[in-house]
């Protein structure tokens, strides 16, 4: 039995004149991120995109598994295709659903007829299905108001498919439609999730991260590229930029006040982010910030922070508790890496007092006692680029 996946469009549908590169877009995103399953073949109509195997061997499951993680999907589902001889869509139907009609106690059909030469009407169509699933499984029952599952028969030009419920998809805009940022990422619990949430707004993402060797470990760097990876099965492709930043946390060691530590070296890395950005077609930086939840992310911190780059810093997490982030990055399979315990760069180096209320004139000041320019120059060129997904 040949089986195809039919996925329907999520916000895209209100995008007005927009929605056909939406459309396209996600698409393209689509095929890429199934390009080693097998050759596929895709077709557009209303707002469905039907994803069609070509070769025997294709990996569906795989497939699937892989659409419910592409964003701009509002919900897709696998079916069975049949040719237009009405016995065939009768048999196709019984066998399709045998081995999972145990799970349902009641169902209903539909039928959508875009053949409008097919010799049954939709209304025979789910009358004569609906008699054939109640002869073959005995235990079912109708209910066309609450049906644990909804048969779906829809007679197109060429063929038939036979579907079951739809599953629910990724949502959000297809990546790559609302332009590209740069995550700040580091091997936390945090970051993973803010980049998750804006590729899910439509955002392609480069990633950032900061390593200070000998401070932090391979181990604490293949955590970070282990973490972007798994963020890429939602967000596509992404480019790691690793900067070596042991110099720098060196010489804020050595140069600045002990309570401004944290907070020069979130602005530098700012800084420092924005030039890589800027250098690979990103017009935004992200942060896995959330206010008040350490001292660098106070009102007053991220004031101070904030100024040091000049493109917008969205940080999507801000407004949330940790609970809520913790229970996306389960959702997302990051969070058993994310805890592993490998030192970040941040923690190497974390004053015993940190001031949680910095004033930015004062934090210049500390800032400008040493001149970064030649180290940040040095610590961009000599960047190493990862590309994951
Ligand atoms: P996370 O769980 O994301 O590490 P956190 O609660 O530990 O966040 P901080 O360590 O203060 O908070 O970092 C705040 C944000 O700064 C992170 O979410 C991330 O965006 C960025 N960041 C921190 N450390 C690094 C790093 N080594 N490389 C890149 N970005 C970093
Ligand atoms: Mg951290």
């Amino acid at each position: 039995m040949k089986e195809i996946i039919l996925i329907k469009n999520g916000e895209l549908a209100l995008k007005g004149l927009n929605r056909s590169a939406f459309e396209d877009k996600m698409i393209k995103n689509i095929r890429r991120r199934l390009s080693d399953l097998g050759k596929v073949t895709f077709f557009k109509s209303q707002s469905t995109i039907t994803v069609y195997p070509e070769s025997e061997d294709f990996d569906l499951d795989e497939a699937v598994e892989r659409v419910g993680k592409i964003f701009g999907i509002a919900g897709y589902s696998r079916a069975a295709v049949a040719t237009k001889d009405f016995e065939e869509i009768k048999r196709v139907c019984i066998e399709y659903f045998s081995a999972s009609i145990f799970r349902y106690k009641t169902f209903k059909v539909e039928a959508k007829r875009s053949d409008k030469k097919f010799p049954l009407k939709s209304p025979e169509i789910c009358r004569e299905i609906g008699a054939v699933m109640l002869e073959n499984f005995s235990h079912l029952k109708v209910d066309v108001h609450h049906p644990d599952l909804v048969v779906t028969v829809e007679v197109r030009d060429k063929e038939a498919y036979i579907r079951g419920n739809q599953l629910k998809g990724a949502g959000g805009m297809p990546v790559g439609t609302s332009g590209k940022g740069a995550i700040l990422m580091s091997g936390g619990i945090d970051s993973p999730v803010a980049a998750y949430m804006m590729a899910r707004r439509g955002l392609e993402l480069r990633a950032v991260h900061f390593a200070a060797p000998p401070y932090t470990s391979e181990l604490a760097e293949s955590k970070v590229k282990m973490l972007t990876e798994k963020v890429s099965a939602y967000a596509g492709r992404i480019e790691l930029y690793i900067v070596p930043f042991t110099k720098i946390q060196e010489t804020i060691r050595d140069a600045c006040p002990e309570e401004y530590f944290t907070i020069i070296m979130r602005r530098l890395m700012m800084e420092i982010a924005e030039r890589i950005a800027l250098k690979h077609g990103a017009k935004a930086l992200v942060t896995g910030e959330s206010l008040g939840q350490v001292a660098s992310q106070t009102l007053y911190a991220l004031a101070c922070t904030d100024t040091a780059a000049n493109m917008p810093v969205l940080r999507p997490l801000i407004g949330m508790d940790k609970n809520d982030i913790v229970e996306i990055a389960r959702k997302i399979d990051t969070f058993e890496t994310s805890i592993l315990p490998y030192e970040d760069c941040c923690t190497v180096f974390t004053p015993k007092h940190p001031n949680t209320r910095p004033h930015l004139d004062e934090v210049l000041k500390a800032q400008g006692a040493v001149d970064w320019g030649s180290m940040i120059e040095e610590a961009i060129e000599n960047t190493k680029l990862e590309v994951i997904g």
